[in-house]
């Protein structure tokens, strides 16, 4: 099948992409490199079936004729990482809401599947673990710059579902849980690149807040696999997924491993939040995936647990620094 990927020279696009074309699809990108790079899919530039093309996807006329082009659409363009967004509040809403307006007006125009990429944020300050897709979301105050994105993602979903309901839109909706691996900046905040690139340069490793809170990390390759699958299930139409791993750890723990991996003497050190984002910045205190109905619908599950993603990590951060 052709198939368009926004935002496929991203962290998880790029991914994506080689995924896609393992499994013999022709994969065409369209990527403004706002905040992906051509880094990432340069070695797949020779590839027969892959094509590119550096380019903002609210320029409409573009756009449509890329998707006029293709069967399916991965929607992953769209403004991410904490330290953008608290940074960068217009333009992560404006990405991402008008982004998607755009890829999903034109996709309408042929009747395209789209399959949305959304993010775990949705869940904002929920308390019922692990988070389910039928769950309420809850969003803390407009004063609070983070809650924008995960607004920015919520409404993306509405209108996606709305397409669907209205136009009759084949589309389906991934949320992805904090996504990991080779290739993933800490530019925008993402802790495991900045935590692997303190303890290899033996800077003190920044820990937010206390340290106590969890996330749950999966591989990219794992996401991936989901993300191909889903694609080729017209079961998961009109469906929401959470996308990611269920083993929790702490911030603290995963600093104290990535230590230990690394054989860095980095201190371990703790910084408030107010000091790394902004003033009553808040943080989720937990954050875990009900993995059931992905399960269920793909027989999928993560398969490579946290020591594996971190040595992998580190072996592609040193590979770079060699370059
Ligand atoms: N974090 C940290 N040090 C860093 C970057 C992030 O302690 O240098 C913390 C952050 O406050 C959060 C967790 O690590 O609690 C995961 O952050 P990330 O930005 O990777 O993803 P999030 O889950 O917040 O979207």
């Amino acid at each position: 099948m052709r198939v368009l990927i926004t935002g496929g020279a991203g962290f998880v696009g790029s991914h994506l992409a080689e995924k896609l074309l393992s499994d013999g699809h022709e994969v065409f990108v369209i990527d403004d490199l706002s905040t992906g790079s051509l880094e990432n899919i340069l070695h797949l530039d020779s590839h027969p079936r892959f094509n590119y093309q550096i380019e903002k996807i609210e320029n409409e006329s573009v756009l449509s004729k890329q998707i006029d082009n293709c069967q399916v659409v991965f929607h992953l363009a769209a403004a991410v990482g904490v330290r953008l967004i608290v940074n960068e509040p217009v333009r992560t809403i404006e990405t991402n809401v008008h982004g998607t307006e755009v890829v999903l007006r034109c996709a309408a125009k042929k009747n395209r599947l789209v399959l949305l990429a959304s993010t775990s944020e949705v869940y904002g300050k929920g308390t019922n673990f692990p988070f389910s897709e039928d769950a309420n979301l809850v969003i803390g105050s407009t004063k609070q710059s983070r809650w924008a994105y995960a607004c920015s993602k919520a409404l993306d979903e509405f209108l996606a579902l709305a397409y669907l309901k209205e136009k009759n839109l084949p589309v389906v909706v991934m949320r992805l849980f904090n996504t990991v691996g080779p290739r993933q900046t800490g530019r925008y905040g993402m802790v495991i690149p900045n935590f692997v690139r303190q303890a290899l340069n033996g800077e003190p490793i920044t820990v937010f807040g206390d340290g106590t809170q969890t996330r749950s990390f999966v591989y990219v390759g794992d996401t991936v696999q989901a993300l191909a699958g889903l694609m080729n299930e017209p079961k998961a139409i009109g469906e929401v997924f959470n996308i990611g791993n269920d083993q929790e750890v702490s911030i603290r723990y995963l600093a104290q491993e990535v230590k230990r991996i690394t054989q860095s003497s980095s201190e371990i050190v703790t910084v408030p939040y107010e000091e790394a984002y902004e003033t009553g910045f808040e943080d989720m205190p937990r954050r875990v995936p009900d993995l059931r109905k992905v399960k269920a619908m793909l027989n999928w599950s993560p398969k490579v647990n946290l020591e594996e993603i971190l040595q992998r990590v580190i072996k592609h951060v040193t590979a770079s620094k060699r370059r």
